[in-house]
């Protein structure tokens, strides 16, 4: 199979690549290197790909370009058996500083990648959606059918995407089906998200900084579980046109989070606090019942083993990791 992983030098889309190409599939990746965060990261990402592809004796082909471009998306998805779509700005905070940018990235780089993906004969794409969409808890845990009600630009984007791939299944027969991720963490995560930075803090004898009171709730998901999801539905067409929740089902406190990490790594440390974020969702917390009974989904790790295995990884890688993560 050829798949196509749009985004695929960032965190999640970096790590779908290299399994794809672990599993003896012929991988295209597409990615523009959005400064987000810094490109050492994802170059870091695009050597391992390379390392895998010449092991497994399978084709790796780099593209950089930008999902919104028309042509270069054509040629990309030209070649694919399956289009993965991770290519984002990320992020809830970018997308209150910067909502037009990321509406762009977001919504008319998707709506570019459907429509040529509609003229070509591709099995499925397969894309990327968030916990974001959801916004104001009616009942928890969040079932696929909650109202949608984000609360923040990038929230709206990931909705308006999840209608847009829905309407391209409805009128042009493209089989799509949307991921609902729920804050995903693990090696060569993004620097800007709590886990990282608390253990690069507490590492370096700095307390960990919360912004609120800790008591907004995450569900945490180690990125091998979005990985196995991913892979399922290469093959899988039973979900197309649906939309399922990819999380761990364990969501804990953000101070309990902070405590974990610092207990582990400098217990002497204060916690620190500054006011919330704005446009951050308090609670989340994902009911992945659909997604068992579909697909067989089940989450691999409760967070306090996600999170000592993402330390171990971190001491592990970091010489170049960090420098990484700081500058950031
Ligand atoms: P990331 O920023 O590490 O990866 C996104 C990649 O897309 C980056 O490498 C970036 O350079 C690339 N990109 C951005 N704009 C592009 C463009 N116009 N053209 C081509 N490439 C472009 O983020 P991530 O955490 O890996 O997220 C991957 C996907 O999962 C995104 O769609 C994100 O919205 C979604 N998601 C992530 C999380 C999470 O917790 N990490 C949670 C929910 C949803």
């Amino acid at each position: 199979m050829h798949v196509l992983v749009t985004g695929g030098a960032g965190f999640i889309g970096g790590h779908l690549a290299e399994a794809f190409l672990e599993d003896g599939h012929d991988v295209t990746v597409l990615d523009n290197f959005e400064p987000f965060y810094a490109e050492g990261i994802k170059r870091h990402t695009l050597e391992v790909h390379r390392e895998v592809a010449a092991d497994g004796d399978v084709e790796y082909r780099f593209v950089e370009g930008d999902v919104r471009d028309p042509e270069t998306v054509r040629e990309v998805v030209d070649d694919a058996d399956v289009v993965v779509h991770q290519a984002a700005q990320a992020g809830v905070r970018e997308s209150v500083d910067n909502p037009q940018r990321v509406t762009d990235i977001n919504v008319d780089g998707t709506v570019n990648l459907l429509e040529a993906s509609k003229e070509t004969d591709v099995d499925r794409v397969i894309l990327a959606s968030s916990s974001s969409v959801y916004g104001k808890p009616r009942s928890l845990p969040y079932e696929e059918d909650h109202p949608t009600e984000p609360v923040s630009p990038y929230g709206v984007t990931k909705v308006t995407q999840e209608h847009m791939a829905r309407v391209y299944t409805e009128l042009h027969g493209l089989p799509t089906v949307c991921l609902r991720y729920f804050t995903v963490y693990g090696p060569r995560m993004r620097p800007n998200m709590a886990i990282s930075n608390f253990v690069s803090r507490c590492l370096n004898e700095e307390p960990p900084v919360i912004y609120g009171d800790g008591e907004q709730t995450r569900d945490f998901t180690y990125v091998d579980d979005v990985v196995d999801a991913n892979r399922t539905l290469l093959t899988d067409d039973s979900v197309d046109g649906e939309v399922l929740n990819i999380g761990s089902s364990d969501n804990i406190s953000i101070q309990e989070l902070a405590e974990v990490v610092r207990d582990q790594l400098a217990p002497e440390l204060e916690i620190e606090y500054e006011s919330a974020r704005e446009a951050d969702a308090e609670h989340t917390h994902a009911s992945v019942e659909k997604a068992n009974e579909t697909i067989g989904y089940e989450p691999s790790r409760t967070i306090t083993e996600g999170v000592g295995e993402f330390i171990e990884w971190y001491e592990a890688n970091r010489e170049w990791y960090e420098p990484l993560v700081r500058s950031s």
